[in-house]
């Protein structure tokens, strides 16, 4: 971990990038306007292209054409989402992680209200 106020390494970004797609995927409306779905697009499909880890960008690409970004609405994209970032999470050797569990995790948090 390095000290506060350094520069994100290549973890440190990919949790809050991963917080922030997951988070807006977890609010993104259930039936979306044409103008929100256009822009969903541009921000999934600006990452291989602007994502400041080139290896990261590179293979998120590959796996964005085989995969294509389903913004037809919330809950779709939360599943879409969650396994384009447990393809990483194979990649990595990391477990995968249950794409039953998203809403969970990204908006209401645990039934048990530990998070309230
Ligand atoms: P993260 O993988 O960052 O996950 C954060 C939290 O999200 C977890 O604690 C868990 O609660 C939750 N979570 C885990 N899996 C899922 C899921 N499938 N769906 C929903 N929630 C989940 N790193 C590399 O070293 N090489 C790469 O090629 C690479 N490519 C990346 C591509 C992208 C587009 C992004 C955003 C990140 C990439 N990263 C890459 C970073 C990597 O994915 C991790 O963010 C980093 O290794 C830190 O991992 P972590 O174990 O802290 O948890």
């Amino acid at each position: 971990e390095p000290p506060p106020g350094c520069p994100p390494d290549v973890e440190q970004l990919g949790r809050a990038t991963w917080t922030f797609l997951h988070t807006t995927a977890a609010y993104y409306p259930e039936k979306p306007t044409p103008t929100q779905r256009a822009n969903m697009l541009m921000l999934l499909r600006s990452l291989p292209i602007l994502y400041p880890c080139t290896w990261c960008a590179q293979d998120f690409g590959e796996d964005i054409e085989k995969n294509p970004p389903d913004v037809s609405g919330r809950v779709a994209l939360s599943k879409w989402l969650c396994e384009r970032h447990n393809e990483v999470n194979s990649k990595l050797g990391k477990k995968k992680f249950d794409c039953a569990k998203v809403d969970e995790r990204w908006k209401d948090g645990p039934p048990d209200g530990s998070c309230d």
